[in-house]
């Protein structure tokens, strides 16, 4: 089950999160982004912080006290000083010294700017996966850039390990004997040097795909702010019809041209399982959403 930024943003779509995991009969991998809009603004700090503009500072104040505020309202009393502590260590440990490396070093060169900014966008993910496997009980949580692994293309950019990261999955995933795990979608990291990468942005579908491909499980589950594929944008029109059932032919072709429903890459590692996919709305879990497969 992946839930996205909105479905992990607010104190509302939370609480209906924990409802629809604790309700899964039989195991399930939960796999989560960042809190809504929390990604762009670890990027934009970046952009501050490395143009030497402590601007950045207000906005990680206020990023701190919205995870602050989540925990206190979503996770229950006997875990909330452990979820801050979490919050503590990333946001005014890790975060804060990065930010003023950037902020305060002018003869930074560009690989190590890029490698602070990769390992600076993955703090979302991290704090939201802490949030949520506290939120949760009997959540065990993982640490995805321990099995998806990504190398350096031929323009330096990083590309999935699809052999290594499907072998890592099953020998950690695999066996691990617990009920309900909860991982960060998006980040990865260079299977050679360590580095903190990701899978690009929108690539929490993909984690859940890599994952769900690499364990044979019975269904992905991606849990949006849609009910699922409309034939047009919902947003936009209103007479826009739900599409109740298509193939993984049909829905790679709405993601190719831009339904951003699901991240495009997403499709492929299920379809070549056979693996369904279900595209549900957190806000509106009764809905049937849409199954591909
Ligand atoms: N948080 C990341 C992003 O905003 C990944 C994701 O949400 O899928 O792109
Ligand atoms: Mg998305």
């Amino acid at each position: 089950m992946k839930f996205g930024g909105t479905s992990v943003g607010s104190v509302e779509s939370l609480l209906n999160v924990k409802r629809i995991v604790e309700a899964q009969q039989g195991s399930v991998i939960v796999v989560v982004s960042a809190l809504g809009g929390v990604t762009n603004q670890l990027i934009e700090m970046t952009r501050l912080a490395s143009a030497h503009d402590a601007g950045y500072e207000p906005l990680l104040a206020a990023v701190r006290q919205r995870h602050m505020d989540v925990i206190e309202q979503v996770v229950p009393a006997a875990r909330q000083h452990q979820a801050r502590q979490v919050v503590e260590q990333f946001v005014d440990g890790n975060l804060a010294s990065f930010f003023s490396m950037l902020c305060l070093n002018a003869d930074l060169d560009e690989p190590e700017r890029r490698r602070l900014a990769d390992t600076i966008v993955c703090h979302g993910e991290i704090l939201s996966s802490a949030i949520v496997a506290s939120m949760l009980d009997d959540a065990a949580p993982y640490y995805s850039p321990s099995f998806i692994k990504t190398r350096p293309d031929d323009a330096g950019k990083p590309v999935l390990d699809a052999a290594l990261t499907e072998r890592l999955i099953v020998q950690v995933l695999g066996s691990c004997g617990h009920e309900r795990v909860v991982l960060q979608g998006f980040i990865a990291q260079d299977a050679v040097t360590g580095q903190a990468t990701t899978l690009g942005r929108g690539g929490s579908d993909y984690t859940a795909a890599l994952v769900a491909a690499a364990l044979d499980a019975d269904s992905l589950e991606i849990w949006t702010d849609v009910d699922g594929f409309y034939d047009s944008d919902p947003r936009r029109n209103a007479d826009a019809v739900l599409i109740p059932e298509m193939t993984y032919a049909e829905a790679q072709r709405l993601c190719d041209a831009g339904a951003k429903v699901i991240y495009p890459p997403t499709i492929a590692p299920v379809a070549s399982k056979g693996i369904a996919v279900w595209v549900k709305n957190t806000f509106h879990p009764q809905a049937p959403g849409t199954v591909i497969r």
